[in-house]
C-alpha cells in the first residue's frame, strides 16, 4: 500500500515527506495506522550516520496508532485495536523465553536489520528497497508494518499521541529504576542527564519512594523541570563539581545512580558519586569503542556498574504499568512532550538537538 513517510536521504540532511510503498503483512505482522510517533536520539543517530544504516531510510520507533490490517496468523489483535509499539524481539531465544526480550539474541536483526529478519524488505520506492523495519516499525509515516511482539494493546479512550513515547525513551528511564535498580523506599539516587530518559528515571524514583533524588545536567531549564517532577536536589555540572555535589546531597554517596548522557566521563562521575556499595546503571550510548575509567579498588567494596537497554522492559507488561501510574497522576511523562506535525519533523529534530524540546512527538496527517 502507498503511505506517506518522512524519508532520511542523506547524512546530516533534512527529512523529506515522500510516498513510499509498504509491504503487506506476513502471518505474524500488523499494519498500524500511526497516530503519533515520538522522536528519540537513535533516530537522529541514524540520520547523522553515527549508526550507519544504509540510506534512504524510514525511521521512527516510538509509534502509536490503530491496527489497520492483521496477518493471517494473528489472533491477539484485530482491526481497530489501539496499540503502542515498542522494540522487536524474536520470542524464541533463551533470553526471550526467560522474560528478558531486551537482551534478545536476535536484537540487531529485529531492530536495525533494515529489513525483516527473513531478509525481505518492508519499504520500497519505484521498485527499489529502502531501509525500513526500523525497530520493526519505521513509524515516521502514516502507516507502519510491525510484528505482533512489538505491539501493546491499550484502551480505546486513551490519547495515543500522549502514549507514543512510552515504547522507547520513557520505558528506558523508568525501567532502569523499576526493573534494574529497584531502589528501597527512603534510599538515595542520582540521575545524570535530564533528557527524556533521565527525567523518566526521576519520576520513577519518586514513585519508588527515593527520598534523596539528585538530578545532574548542564541545562537550567531541564534541571528546573527535574525539580518540578520530584528531584530533591539539582546540580548544574557546568558550574558545580558534580561528584562532590551529589556526595554532599546524599551524605557521602548515593545508593544508586542512572547515567543517561552517553558521555564516558559522565559515566565515571556517576560511578564516583555512589556510596561504597552503590549501583550505577548506564543507559547512554557512548561512541563505538569508547572506554570508561573507574577506580578498580572501589569495586572490591561492593560497588557495581552495569548497563541496560530499553529499561529491561517486557513491553506488554511494563507499558500498561506506566500507563496506570500516569492515569493515577504519579508518572506525568506527558510533561516532557511537545507536539509537531509530521511536516515539521526537521523543526522537531532541531528543537530536540538544542534541548528546547525534551521529547518531540510527531502527529501524522489524518
Ligand atoms: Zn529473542
Ligand atoms: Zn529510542
Amino acid at each position: 500500500m502507498e503511505i506517506q513517510a518522512a524519508v532520511c536521504r542523506e547524512k546530516d540532511g533534512a527529512f523529506t515527506l515522500e510516498s513510499v510503498e509498504l509491504s503487506e503483512p506476513q502471518a505474524d505482522e500488523l499494519v498500524v495506522k500511526i497516530v503519533a510517533c515520538g522522536m528519540c536520539h537513535t533516530d537522529l543517530a541514524v540520520r547523522d550516520q553515527h549508526i550507519p544504516l544504509p540510506l534512504p531510510a524510514v525511521l521512527g520507533h516510538e509509534g502509536a496508532g490503530i491496527v489497520a490490517k492483521v496477518g493471517s496468523g494473528v489472533t491477539q489483535f484485530k482491526v481497530g485495536d489501539h496499540v503502542v509499539l515498542s522494540y522487536g524481539s524474536c520470542g524464541k531465544c533463551n533470553n526471550c523465553l526467560a522474560g528478558r526480550p531486551a537482551y534478545c539474541a536476535q536484537f540487531l536483526p529485529f531492530n536495525v536489520g533494515t529489513r525483516r529478519p527473513d531478509g525481505s524488505c518492508t519499504h520500497q520506492q519505484h521498485g527499489a528497497a529502502m531501509t525500513g523495519a526500523f525497530f520493526y516499525q519505521s513509524s515516521f509515516a502514516t502507516y507502519a508494518l510491525t510484528h505482533v511482539r512489538n505491539a501493546v494493546k491499550v484502551a480505546d479512550d486513551l490519547p495515543l499521541e500522549v502514549l507514543a513515547p512510552l515504547g522507547c525513551g520513557i520505558q528506558t528511564g523508568a525501567g532502569a529504576v523499576f526493573n534494574c535498580l529497584r531502589p528501597q523506599a527512603g534510599s538515595s539516587i542520582a540521575i545524570f542527564g535530564a533528557g527524556a530518559v533521565g527525567l523518566s528515571a526521576v519520576m520513577a524514583a519518586v514513585v519508588a519512594g527515593c527520598t534523596t533524588i539528585v538530578a545532574v545536567d548542564v541545562q537550567e531549564s531541564r534541571l528546573a523541570l527535574a525539580k518540578e517532577l520530584g528531584a530533591t536536589h539539582i546540580v548544574n555540572a557546568r558550574s558545580t563539581e558534580s561528584v562532590a555535589a551529589v556526595r554532599a546531597a546524599s551524605g557521602g554517596g548515593v545508593d544508586s545512580a542512572v547515567e543517561a548522557t552517553g558521555v564516558p566521563a559522565v559515566m565515571t562521575q556517576a560511578f564516583d558519586a555512589l556510596n561504597g556499595t552503590g549501583t550505577l546503571v548506564v543507559l547512554g550510548v557512548a561512541p563505538a569503542g569508547a572506554t570508561v575509567s573507574i577506580d578498580c579498588s572501589s569495586l572490591l567494596g561492593g560497588k557495581k556498574m552495569r548497563g541496560a537497554i530499553e529499561g529491561e522492559s517486557v513491553p506488554e507488561v511494563f507499558i500498561p504499568q506506566l500507563i496506570a501510574l500516569w492515569k493515577a497522576g504519579r508518572f506525568p511523562f506527558d510533561r516532557l512532550t511537545k507536539f509537531y506535525d509530521l511536516a515539521q519533523i526537521n523543526e522537531a529534530a532541531h528543537d530536540s538537538e538544542r534541548g528546547l524540546t525534551i521529547k518531540p512527538v510527531l502527529r501524522m496527517p489524518a
